[in-house]
């Protein structure tokens, strides 16, 4: 990799762990031979972490820190992360050194390999049954309704492009599902094992209740991905085929009333006519509204975070020239590359 590594550590009550995990990391970044800098966002902690990342940044220069005002959740202190980097590669890792920074080199060697985001599969896994269940899950429901094949979607350990963090929008309790988001914008979502560890400082944050409100939010990434731009045609849709549904029985009721002078009064399925029309109706009202934020927020301009690349006039032919020296020069390494040593030419 080629620029600055920014290395972003999202921090709740972790005191005890963050000494021994930037003397790790600078173990780390220094083997991988690239110039780096720590992000440390102190996600409202109250147990002296603030002072103790101003104690360990006060005699360096490569260590930023973000301290929010209270406690806002972990998604909120990697999108406070990520607008603080500086670096063209960002790796986010956990505080709570479960996460092994010797595997930084591994993570962000796929993000050369031609991957946008490189996402952690914790290898070992180092923490009780209660949470890796669920958390098996899970995943498996992920895979199943995104159609992205990741096995560990709660790897707090990722590679990032530094577009990919630009673009990405993390709040709530998103951070779970930004390989998710990322695939849906058209970054190329690749996954590598990394050892996990166990646990040797501080608590937990989350529980078993993750996954409960992580299908929710689940719901709202398949909404978003789909029909971030288009949200009448899923309330449109719908509505309109329950409100033709309650108009055809309704019509049959009437035909059953005028022609056959059948009474309506203990009929159930007027009720059900009308409710059919009146939710169908509502629901294309809400469609509507839907399409009222999409169009005020579209007057602001298109997403310039959805554009790959410009190519300006002239620059065409400078990447064809350098695709052909490429070639060439691949031809020409490639005998010495595949030839063994006793048959190396003299
Ligand atoms: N974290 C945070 N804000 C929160 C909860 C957690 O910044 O509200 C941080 C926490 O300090 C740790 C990381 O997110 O660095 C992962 O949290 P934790 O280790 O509790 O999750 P687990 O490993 O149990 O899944
Ligand atoms: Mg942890």
């Amino acid at each position: 990799m080629d620029g600055l590594l920014s290395l972003v550590i999202p921090v709740y009550n972790e005191v005890a762990s963050l000494d021994p995990l930037l003397g790790e990391l600078d173990v780390a970044v220094a083997e991988l031979g690239v110039p780096s800098e720590v992000v440390f966002v102190d996600d409202g902690s109250t147990d002296g972490s603030f002072a103790e990342m101003e104690r360990l940044a006060a005699d360096r220069d490569d260590v930023r820190i973000v301290k929010l005002r209270r406690n806002f959740g972990k998604s909120a202190a990697l999108a406070y992360g990520f607008a603080a980097v500086r670096g063209a590669v960002v790796v986010t890792l956990d505080g709570d050194r479960q996460d092994d920074p010797r595997e930084i080199g591994k993570l962000v060697a796929v993000l050369d390999d031609g991957y946008d985001l490189v996402s952690g599969w914790k290898q070992g896994r180092q923490d009780p049954a209660s949470k890796t269940l669920p958390s098996r899950f899970f995943n498996w429901t992920v895979r199943r309704t995104t159609g992205i094949q990741l096995h560990d979607f709660n790897c707090g350990f990722k590679a990032y492009r530094r577009e990919v963090v630009d673009a990405v929008v993390v709040y709530g309790e998103l951070h779970r599902y930004i390989p998710v988001v990322a695939a849906q914008q058209g970054f190329r979502v690749g996954e590598v094992r990394v050892a996990h560890r166990r646990r040797t400082a501080g608590q937990s944050k989350f529980g078993w209740q993750r996954f409960a409100r992580g299908y929710l939010d689940l719901l709202t990434v398949l909404f978003l991905g789909r029909y971030h731009s288009r949200p009448q045609h899923l309330f449109g849709g719908l509505g309109s085929l329950l409100f033709l549904a309650g108009f055809l029985v309704a019509g049959y009721l009437m035909v059953e009333k005028l022609a056959f002078g059948h009474a309506l009064s203990d009929r159930p399925l007027l009720l059900l006519a009308v409710l059919f029309m009146i939710v169908g109706v509502q629901l294309v009202s809400l469609g509507l509204l839907s399409e009222l934020i999409v169009n005020s927020r579209a007057r602001s301009g298109p997403d310039p975070a959805w554009i790959a690349r410009v190519v300006e006039p002239g620059e065409a032919r400078d990447d064809i020239a350098r695709a052909i020296e490429t070639v060439e020069a691949s031809a020409e390494a490639e005998p010495v590359a595949v030839a063994p040593p006793d048959r190396a030419p003299a």
